[in-house]
Formats: C-alpha cells, structure tokens, sequence
C-alpha cells in the first residue's frame, strides 16, 4: 500500500470528532503495523471510552529515539451535499486527494507509517515510537486521559515531529490558549422595580472594565519566540426576557499565552479582578473557572530537533497561531516540532484535500528523520 492508498483508506473511517469513534481506525493501524512484523516491536491499543482509542507503537532501539505523532479524529464534514465527492471517500484528481481529513491529517498519518514502513529492515540504534491519538479536535482528550493514566510516563524520544499540515515547513512553536468562564451570581425581580433584584448583566460590565490591569500585565509576559499574551473576553450572556432583571450572566474569556502562563495564573487573575470588582460594589458575585487549556510551543531555531527539521527540509522554522499536540508532548520531556502535509487553510472547510507530491515528500521527510536520529 502505497501513502496515497494508506491516507485513502484512513479517511475512509468516518473519525469525526465528538463521538470520535476511532477505535476501528486505530485498530486498523495497529494492523498495518503489526503486519510489519519489526522484532522487538509492540503495539499497543489504549481505550479511553466506548468505541475511542489511541494507539502506541515502539520500534525498539538501544536508546530513546525519534517520537512520530499525529491524530486520527476529524471535524464533521458539514453539508454532504456541498462536498464535489463524498467526505469519506478519498478521491484522486489533478494531483490531490480530497476528503475529510486528507490535510488535518490523516495524510500526515499515513506518512509517518509510510516511512516507518520503509525503514522496517533497518537496524534501529534508538527508537522510533508512533503515536495515533483520539480527540485532538475536541480538546485532546485521547492524549490527555494517556497522560493522566500514566500510559506516556518516560515515552522513549529525544525528539518528536507532529504531522499537521503545515505545508511541509518546520513549526517550531505556538502559543497555548487558556478559555474561562466567570459566571455572575444577580437576583432576579420584575423589571418594572429594578431596585428590589440584582442585575447580573449590569454586573458583568462592571467586571469587564475591571480587566485592564490583568490584561496589562499578561502584555508585560513575553516569550522571545511568541511574542506576548493576550486574554479578551469573547462571549456574553446573561438575561431570559425584555422584563426580568437577569440573575445570571456569563463572560467567556479566550487567553493566549506564552510559557510561564498557565492556568493557575489565569485563575487566579481572574479572581483579583472580582476581588477589585467586589470592592467596588458588594452586590458583585461570582464563580470562575478554567474550561480548557492548551499549553505553548515554545522552541528556538538552535534546539535540535528544529535543526534537524530544517535542515532536512531545507526551510526555515516559523511559529504558527493555531494550537497543536506538540506542546503536550514538550512538556512530556520531547522537545517536538509540527512539520506535515498540506496547508491548514484546507483543514476544516469543504473539499479539503492535500496534494499527492506533499503526501510523497512527507514520507521521505519523515524517513530522513528516522535515519538522522534514530540509525
Ligand atoms: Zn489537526
């Protein structure tokens, strides 16, 4: 099967995320590699849900080696109707394959399984071990419940490449996004006699203009890589009907932030606000908590894995704006890069595709990098 076959086939697992439903593509690839037949190999299902499973395979070497990641989960498709040839469907024409997930990236999947393939004979000094996650489009659950289960505790890698279509250019960082949600606490009365409730919406302008300073300081958090932090307030809601003083009202706050910034520092900056809030006026209540993190990608032209990638590519490293795995496999210990095929303005829109040249120079790329670190 060659890489075009392989990505044809994976898209053929409709892995749209939520449900996800990979585990029969995840055993599927746990297939082809076990079909390799690589003494000294193991595979390793992890179901994490009904129907949802990762996959881990290590090629074993005498030392830790080379971690080749990427996920098997796609957005839904949309509107079947508006796609030229069904979403599930892999179809070849003028040099691209199209369908859901042929760029976001179950083409940079079947790359990197392409090139382990070839590389099957090859006696490994270090290891290569291979990652399929679960869920990535729905806020890394695969990865995230392998990590808290203690399944990736010491993954044997002293770099890892993510395959997300970035065109086949080294990524060598990005910020992490931190989203929030401050919920305000109102009373609710008719409106007609606005002094006998507690106006929910009108206390959550009050907070939002109490912002400032914490928005100030994340400015004043820099990364020489990144730039520096950000945190808006993107979403808000509050109010049922024209004549009810609204008891409740939400504020969504979209953060993006560099290392040194997480969570915690989100929360408890947020709390300092409706402490300041509070003091201003003691009706003001609320409850704040962290909905979903992705942590920053942070690495410098000089590390080696952006070495290695760029020289090998030939192309200089950049930082990108979206958030990918990579960062969760950097804090796991292995400094990782996201280098894959495709453009990620096909990820996610109708008619996505990857070209057939990328899926070809990114089995050869992946396969460089197993020779340059791994024999
Ligand atoms: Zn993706």
């Amino acid at each position: 099967m060659d890489v075009v076959q392989l990505t044809d086939s994976l898209i053929g697992f409709d892995t749209v995320s939520p449900p996800g439903n990979e585990e029969e593509c995840a055993r599927f690839i746990g297939d082809y590699l076990k079909d390799l037949h690589v003494e000294g190999s193991s595979v390793e299902l992890h179901r994490f849900a009904s129907k949802r499973a990762n996959l881990v395979a290590t090629f074993r070497g005498d030392s830790p080696g080379l971690l080749l990641a990427g996920h098997i989960d796609v957005v839904p498709p949309g509107d079947n109707s508006l796609w030229k040839s069904p979403p599930f469907e892999g179809k070849s024409r003028d040099g691209k394959l199209y369908g859901r997930g042929a760029a976001d990236m179950k083409g940079g999947v079947a790359a990197m399984l392409t090139a382990i393939a070839s590389a099957r004979r090859r006696r490994l000094k270090r290891s290569i071990t291979f990652i399929a996650t679960a869920g990535e489009e729905i806020g890394y659950d695969g990865l995230r419940s392998m990590v808290s289960s203690g399944k990736l505790q010491g993954v044997a890698a002293r770099c890892g490449v993510v395959g997300e279509p970035t065109e086949l250019k080294p990524v060598r960082g990005h910020r992490g996004s931190i989203v929030s949600k401050v919920t305000i606490h109102g009373k609710s009365a008719h409106a007609s006699a606005p002094d006998m409730g507690i106006n929910a919406v009108e206390k959550a302008v009050l907070y939002v203009e109490k912002l400032g300073p914490l928005r100030r300081e994340l400015a004043k958090a820099t990364d020489p890589n990144l730039g520096h932090s950000i945190l808006t307030p993107t979403v808000i809601a509050g109010g049922t009907k024209s004549n009810v003083i609204p008891e409740s009202c939400t504020i969504t706050l979209d953060a993006r932030v560099v290392p040194g910034i997480d969570r915690r520092t989100i929360l408890d900056g947020l709390v300092d606000v409706a402490e300041a809030t509070q003091k201003r006026d003691k009706d003001f209540s609320a409850d704040i908590e962290i909905l979903y993190e992705t942590y920053p990608l942070s690495l410098g032209p000089k590390d080696q894995v952006v070495a290695i990638a760029e020289r090998i590519t030939g192309t200089p490293s950049t930082i990108a704006l979206y958030a990918t795995e990579a960062s969760d496999y950097q804090k796991l210990g292995v400094p990782t890069v996201v280098l894959g095929p495709g453009s990620i303005r096909q990820a996610h829109i109708y008619d996505e595709y990857v070209e057939v040249e990328q899926l070809e120079q990114a089995t050869s790329i992946y396969g460089r990098f197993i020779d340059t670190v791994c024999t």
